[in-house]
């Protein structure tokens, strides 16, 4: 907890939108960002919970209740206070692999658990987390992550969307050699056909792709594959 007086003295305060002057000239994201020293405050608002609902994601009647790949959100909020902002994004990344994804298109059920939200509204958890994704490619910090033992076996992903680019990052992690296939003449499945460039912007998108994928795995279109075709 950064600061323990945090959640007194700072209200809640959200970026404002691009104005919708602008908004119609494009198809383009229109949230924007906090300036560091009012993310800090937003992430001092955080009250470090001895049970932080905010992470622990569980269904009650079949809602969900807390955020469902159970980031450590508390960790991060007083990294951010702290300005230890690649730390902030080691631990985003600990649970979730694509922070840029969720930090845009999740519904926040984070928000919706958190215990501050009780008597005043709940810390900004999803705009904190995709100013700390965002930060990190500004930054150069997001990089291929090439396992340093491979086990020489070879899986294949079908389907490139955000489950199974989510399942060849983490076996890649585990050292295997990775393989998705894409029906689509574009990678992405739902984050490239599903969801419009206004709530998901195009560069995060591209940027992912070409990074993450680089070296450890392939992405390969239907017409592109052989019964032979494996990662080299
Ligand atoms: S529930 Fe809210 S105040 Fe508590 S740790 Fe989570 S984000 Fe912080």
């Amino acid at each position: 907890m950064g600061k323990p007086t945090g959640f007194i003295e700072y209200l809640r305060e959200l970026p404002l939108d691009r104005s919708g002057l602008e908004r119609i000239r494009d198809w383009n994201e229109f949230h924007l960002h906090l300036d560091e020293e009012k993310l800090r405050q937003q992430g001092a608002r955080c009250m470090d919970c001895g049970i932080p609902f905010c992470h622990t994601g569980t269904l009650i009647s079949g809602m969900a209740s807390g955020c469902p790949i159970n980031n450590l959100i508390p960790e991060w909020n007083d990294l951010v206070y702290r300005r230890l902002w690649r730390e902030a994004l080691e631990r985003l990344h600990k649970t979730n692999n694509f922070p840029e994804f969720t930090g845009r298109v999740c519904p926040a059920p984070c928000e919706g658990s958190c215990v501050l939200g009780i008597n005043a509204p709940p810390v900004t958890i999803k705009n904190i987390e995709c100013s700390i994704i965002d930060k990190g490619w500004e930054e150069g910090w997001v990089i291929p992550e090439a396992p340093s033992v491979r086990t020489g076996k070879k899986v294949a992903v079908i389907g490139s969307g955000p489950a199974g680019l989510c399942a060849a990052a983490q076996l890649n992690r585990a050292g295997h050699w990775v393989t998705v296939f894409e029906r689509a003449d574009r990678v992405g499945g739902l984050l490239m056909y599903g969801i419009p460039n206004i709530a998901l912007i195009s560069w995060p998108r591209k940027a992912s792709h070409s990074s993450r994928t680089r070296k450890s795995e392939k992405i390969i279109p239907p017409k592109a594959c052989s019964r032979n075709s494996t990662p080299s």
